[in-house]
């Protein structure tokens, strides 16, 4: 499959990986927008928000629960963070995997 994030979620790209799990995996992004960018990815493959099923509808629900425990591991909980999931080429989506965006500009 020509995704990229399928690609390093079986291992076969490299990248920084800072949390997984049997669901989700959490990379650097390779040309980061804030001192600490983060992607959220689940495994499956899922082409956009458009493209969820009814049977994904846990997916947000636990990319948000990952961000949480990254922003604890990072600790960068008290200082904030921002999440953003780009939807379509329109909302500045460039990967059609769906992913969230964890962005933090300084620790706590
Ligand atoms: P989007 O605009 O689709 O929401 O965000 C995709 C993000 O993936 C971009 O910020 C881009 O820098 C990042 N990205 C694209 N290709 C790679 C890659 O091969 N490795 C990593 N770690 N990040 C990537
Ligand atoms: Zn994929």
């Amino acid at each position: 499959m020509e995704c990229t994030f399928c690609k390093i979620i079986n291992k076969e790209l490299p990248a920084e990986i800072h949390y997984e799990d049997d669901n989700m995996i959490v990379f650097e992004d390779i040309n980061p927008s804030a001192p600490i960018h983060l992607l959220i990815v689940p495994k499956k493959h899922i082409v956009s928000v458009n493209e969820m099923e009814e049977e994904d509808r846990d997916i947000m629900g636990e990319m948000f629960f990952v961000a949480r425990k990254v922003a604890e591991k990072l600790g960068v909980k008290r200082s904030g963070y921002s999440l953003a999931v780009n939807v379509e080429k329109g909302g500045g989506q460039i990967v059609f995997h769906i992913h969230m965006h964890f962005l933090c500009n300084k620790k706590d």
